[in-house]
């Protein structure tokens, strides 16, 4: 059922060119089920010259035509969203459920950012002089070279390849290499909708040696990248020092504000699906949980409860509600931080250990009294850990909601207006979510602020990123 997994260059299927492979791996069973092709600097010399070619054609094809082919691929991944929802449990854990809707909101955000492309309008301005037509048009950016994270592999390639082909561009895409099947699978649906060959290219191989070859290149154009911080701020160095535009999509430490007005029962429930959702690897993860001390003991018992239900288990199973880990790498960069976290006073309420040793499996973790010391109050966890403090003002809570260089995604449970609208104006992040789960629709923001990056990969702002615009003065005496 696994894919044979190849580089998708000028059109065609095809092994890197020495042949060198990296093993795949289900995380489920630690069982070695494919191997991901190395791409040589040969290889990404073809797909270059080939984004080039591609891109001149592209941008030539009417924006009516090329959202017909997107929308084509969209149709052709929703025939086939069962095939591709098991390819990517298999490789990335999790519940084939949560895969379906990754490829669900995948297919929208085609639909969405190929409609968007037709909407693409420049502007006339008036001018100084009756016979001066003045207008600034909107052109495709050029070739992309983009990089995507093994988190969410399918949705997180299709908002830059929906968007970049929408607005004209043709786009390379090194894909991660642990989950590489679901990306061949949607790259496959894109050739099978006839989108010209040069348009769209997938390459896998050692990470800082594409990016550090595509970057630089003077065919690419636009740089747009998903993963950590410290690997995006190298990406955008880069790019900068070659004066190309970027999209930065990176890590986050998502604060929650539980206020003592809600309906606590329903808020942790809420929070239980969220905060365990892909195991926690989700960059707008709800992390630092800031729960007012009126309701903390209630909130508690209630999360807890709710995090010791999480049936954990082998993605394909259909009783399952949390996968494994993505690798072995991960359970240890998780299980170093919450043991960091208990030898600093923290409260172990449930969690907190790997689970057998078959499989990358971690137990749905709740620590209790964390302090901004420990160092998961810092760092990232990016796994499935609740870090739970109390509070008392709301002064307080804006101050730790900023305290840390991140600015993703927030979540704030409160029925104050007052105290909505407060931390709707003082809590530095690009996205906010309030009293119900709401962040990442196609036609909505989506981007961070600060260490989270910049750039936005949802709504009109995602196709305007591959977007450049031109002023045109005419006199037409
Ligand atoms: P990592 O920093 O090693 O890699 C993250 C991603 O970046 C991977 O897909 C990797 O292939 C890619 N990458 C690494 N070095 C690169 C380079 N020089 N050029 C181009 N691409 C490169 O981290 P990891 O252990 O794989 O993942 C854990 C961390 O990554 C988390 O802490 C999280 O912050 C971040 N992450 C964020 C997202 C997101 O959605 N923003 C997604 C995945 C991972």
């Amino acid at each position: 059922m696994y894919p044979k997994i190849q580089l998708y260059i000028d059109g065609r299927f095809r092994d890197a060119s020495n042949g060198q492979m990296i093993e795949v791996i289900n995380p489920a069973t630690g069982e070695v089920i494919g191997g991901a092709s190395i791409a040589t600097k040969s290889d990404m010399d073809e797909a270059l010259a080939s984004a080039e070619a591609g891109f001149k054609l592209w941008r030539s094809t009417s924006a009516y035509d090329r959202c017909k082919l997107i929308r084509k691929a969209a149709d052709i991944i929703r025939e086939r969203m069962d095939e591709i929802a098991a390819i990517l449990t298999t490789e990335q854990g999790k519940p084939l459920a949560e895969s379906k809707l990754e490829l669900g909101l995948s297919v929208d955000i085609l639909d969405w950012c190929a409609e968007e492309g037709r909407r693409a309008y420049g502007r006339v301005i008036p001018s100084r002089g009756p016979t001066i037509q003045q207008l600034v048009v909107h052109e495709p950016v050029g070739p992309v070279a983009a990089f995507t994270p093994w988190n969410f592999p399918v949705s997180q390639l299709i908002r830059k390849v929906g968007a970049a082909l929408a607005a004209g561009c043709s786009i390379v895409v090194k894909a991660a290499e642990e989950t590489p099947g679901s990306p061949v699978a949607v790259v496959k649906a894109f050739h099978d909708a006839g989108v010209p060959k040069g348009v769209l290219g997938l390459l896998f191989g050692v990470p800082a040696d594409i990016s550090s070859y595509l970057v630089p290149n003077p065919i690419i154009r636009k740089i747009s990248f998903t993963g950590s911080v410290p690997v995006g701020k190298h990406l955008a160095a880069m790019a900068g020092t070659y004066m190309k535009p970027a999209t930065m999509e990176l890590g986050g430490h998502a604060p929650v504000f539980v206020f003592d007005d809600v309906d606590v029962g329903k808020t942790a429930a809420t929070l239980v699906t969220s905060k365990y959702r892909n195991a926690g690897q989700v960059c707008v993860s709800p992390t630092r949980f800031l729960v007012h001390e009126n309701v903390y003991d209630e909130f508690l018992d209630k999360f807890v409860a709710g995090a010791r239900s999480v049936v954990v288990g082998n993605g394909l199973h259909a009783d399952t509600r949390m996968g494994p880990l993505v690798n072995e790498k991960r359970v240890t960069a998780v299980d170093t931080l919450v043991q960091d976290a208990v030898k600093g006073g923290a409260e172990l309420l449930t969690g907190g250990r790997r689970i057998s040793n078959a499989g990358s499996f971690y137990e749905p973790t709740v620590l209790a009294n964390v302090t901004t010391e420990m160092r998961a109050m810092n760092e990232e966890p990016f796994g499935p850990v609740a870090l739970v403090r109390r509070f008392s003002g709301i002064d307080e809570v804006i101050e730790e909601a900023n305290r840390l260089p991140f600015g993703l995604a927030s979540y704030a449970f409160a029925r104050s207006t007052k105290t909505i609208s407060t931390l709707a104006r003082e809590v530095s992040v690009g996205m906010m979510t309030i009293n119900h789960l709401g962040i990442g629709l196609p036609e909505t923001h989506f981007g961070g602020v600060r260490d989270s990056g910049y750039g936005s990969e949802g709504g009109p702002e995602a196709v305007e990123a591959y977007l450049v615009a031109k002023f045109l003065t005419q006199d037409t005496a």
